[in-house]
């Protein structure tokens, strides 16, 4: 079997002093080219685990590997090379730039891999067809929906073609049929080969993806991979 693109063994994350336990030893692998949902309550560890996962935080104790590498063992510089070569992340509040348009939010995606300007806004315009707003490249984000805006936030996470995508209640702040939207990009990201993690509390998401982990307490609960049809 090759390298899974993530692997955990007893994370445990706690904050403070006296500490407080927001991950108390997960046990997780996620195999290249998976789709899954990670589903809990508020408080339960999910932002933490994905943090941990993307190399923005740092587990207190256990191991973390992504793409193989001991996560533990790279420096910020060797981070910031496999977060900008290897991962993809989209938040909830899309942090996209007010200031600037579609496109060049979305070429932000390539400021540290070091592909020259031009290439880079090519590439970003490519990413927003993929994602369905190539009629969209020069509107600010003031102008643009809920949906579409995190469709850029989408184009700019997917720009570099990473292999692992890493979603945080990315339709938390949409409505059903833009959030529905949302998750169908996802989709045909992850029919597109990337691996694609998506943090939700929508139990009705989280039926659609063919692997569900549910987290409570800062522990993993149950992993179901049940086969499901598609919702279409
Ligand atoms: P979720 O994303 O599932 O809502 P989080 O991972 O954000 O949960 O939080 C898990 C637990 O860790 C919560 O009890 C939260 O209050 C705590 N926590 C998260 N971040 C911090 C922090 N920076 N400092 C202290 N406690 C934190
Ligand atoms: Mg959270």
């Amino acid at each position: 079997m090759s390298t899974p693109v993530i692997e955990l063994r007893g994370v445990e994350r706690t904050y403070g002093s006296p500490p407080t336990t927001a991950l108390a030893g997960v046990d997780l692998v996620i195999e290249e080219g998976e789709m899954l949902a990670i589903v809990g309550p508020s408080g339960s560890g999910k932002s933490t685990m994905l943090n941990i996962v993307g190399s923005l935080d740092r587990a207190t104790a256990g191991d973390a590997f992504i793409a193989g590498h001991d996560l533990a063992t790279l420096n910020d510089a060797e981070l910031s090379a496999l977060r900008a070569h290897t991962i993809g992340f989209i938040f909830q509040q899309f942090h996209l730039s007010d200031g600037v348009s579609a496109l060049e939010n979305v070429a932000t995606g390539l400021l540290y891999t070091g592909i020259p300007p031009r290439e880079r806004r090519e590439r970003a315009a490519a990413a927003l067809k993929r994602v369905g707003l190539g009629r969209r490249l020069g509107h600010n984000p003031r102008q643009l929906s809920g949906g579409e805006r995190q469709r850029v936030a989408i184009a700019r996470a997917v720009v570099g073609n990473p292999r692992l995508i890493l979603a945080d209640e990315p339709t938390g702040s949409l409505d059903t049929a833009s959030g529905a939207e949302v998750v169908s990009v996802l989709r045909e990201l992850n029919e597109q080969g990337a691996a694609v993690v998506v943090i939700t509390h929508d139990n009705e998401l989280a039926e659609q993806l063919p692997r569900r982990v549910r987290i409570r307490d800062g522990r993993i609960i149950s992993d179901d991979r049940k086969v499901t049809s598609w919702a279409s």
